[in-house]
């Protein structure tokens, strides 16, 4: 490590330098914390597959401490339990607002055109700014097995609404389904009348890639022309493993997309998306968009102010090569996905920012630029040579 790390270097005028880096022996202590937090908060607990703790273990072994990326992505940091903004509440996406179907918590309907579908609230592993925590936290209470009787509801509900086109698989993560469910959804809704695209949302590849390999699975995705969305959020999450399933997948001709928030700490580096989006590309994966962590409850460890995100995108902008930078960076609002162009007022006082789109307006309480301390380079990027670790 560097004697004084960058965001101890760089921390804004009014605020207390980082301590030194959290010790294996405190992130236990944390951990410990953390699970009595999420069982009394509502929150996701810890959950990390064998093949994603050892790079969590990798990680701590050359940095020496636990405030690495993909540790501080899957592990509570000392933040997690008292840093606060304001304005952050437990269901920033609303989707409660958008369940049509009485009784039924899987299908959430936004817009006109496609449909979301959580066929279940599982996991292969939980990420500690995971927005949608509230509604999966619920699912997981009340223990519901959602296949078949949930996948009855949504062809019902399509059947009545014929502007969809696209059914969206997110949730939880409908990769970890048994083959079985998972075949009986697909198969399903490719015999609709009028079959809607299938788009699914998954971080299973990096939790345990070798589940997605699985080949009557990528047959599975493949017959159903499913459009596959990775959540790969650092660069060190790609690995031999991980590349060997996304090429079973594009043997199949499935086809591959990313998108992933911007989390301080873990990825709020111009250098690291360039290393992330190229290494993506590299491996014929697609980046639609990165998006704003969303401004909800226990989420401030991760936010990032616009004006210091939108300073990142242009810097990603003019590092990367021409064939990535067109990179999308996204808040989701209630007007739907907002950008910098929608942006119609900016209040710096009050830290209150306007967006206007299709004539409605919706006011988004940034992340005040006090709190706003970047992540370390060095220990984001620990691996990259000249670098100092361990
Ligand atoms: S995999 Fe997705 S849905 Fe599951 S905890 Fe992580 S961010 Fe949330």
């Amino acid at each position: 490590m560097s004697a004084l790390p960058s965001a101890i270097a760089n921390a804004p005028p009014g605020t207390s330098p980082a301590p030194p880096g959290t010790s294996p022996a405190e992130q236990a202590a944390l951990d410990a914390r953390y699970d009595a937090l999420a069982r009394a908060e509502r929150l996701l607990p810890i959950k990390i597959t064998g093949f994603y703790a050892r790079k969590l273990d990798a990680e701590v072994a050359a940095l020496g401490h636990t405030d690495g990326p993909l540790n501080r992505a899957a592990r509570p940091p000392r933040e997690r339990f008292d840093l606060a903004a304001g304005h952050e509440v437990a269901d920033w996406v609303d989707d409660r607002s958008n369940m049509p179907v009485p009784g039924s918590t899987a299908i959430i309907h936004k817009y006109p055109d496609r449909v979301l579908f959580m066929p279940t609230s599982v996991c292969a592993g939980h990420c500690q700014y995971c927005f949608r925590q509230d509604v999966l936290t619920d699912q997981h209470e009340a223990g519901r097995t959602r296949v078949p009787a949930e996948l009855d509801a949504l062809v019902a509900y399509l059947a009545t609404r014929p502007l969809v086109r696209e059914v969206i698989l997110s949730g939880g993560d409908p990769m970890t389904l048994p083959t079985r469910d998972l075949a009986l959804i697909l198969r399903t809704l490719k015999a609709l009348p009028r079959p809607p695209a299938i788009r699914i949302h998954t971080r299973t590849p990096v939790f345990a890639p070798k589940a997605v390999a699985d080949p009557e699975r990528v047959a599975l995705l493949a017959e159903a022309d499913v459009r596959l969305v990775l959540h790969v959020i650092h660069p060190y999450e790609i690995c031999a493993e991980v590349e060997a399933a996304l090429l079973a997948l594009r043997r199949a001709d499935v086809r591959l997309y990313n998108h992933f928030p911007l989390l301080r700490g873990v990825n709020d580096d111009p250098d690291l998306l360039v290393d992330l989006i190229t290494r993506l590309d590299d491996n014929r994966v697609r980046t639609l968009s990165v998006y704003v962590p969303e401004p909800i409850r226990f989420s401030a460890p991760y936010r990032i102010g616009l004006k210091r995100l939108f300073a990142l995108q242009d810097a990603f902008v003019a590092a990367a090569p021409s064939w990535v930078n067109a990179v999308r960076f996204t808040l989701d609002s209630p007007l739907g996905k907002v950008r910098r162009e929608h942006i119609e007022a900016w209040d710096e006082a009050r830290g209150l920012v306007t967006f206007a789109r299709e004539g409605r307006r919706f006011v988004y309480p940034d992340f005040p630029a006090h709190l706003d301390v970047p992540g370390d380079p060095d220990v984001m990027r620990w691996r990259q040579p000249g670098r100092p670790a361990g």
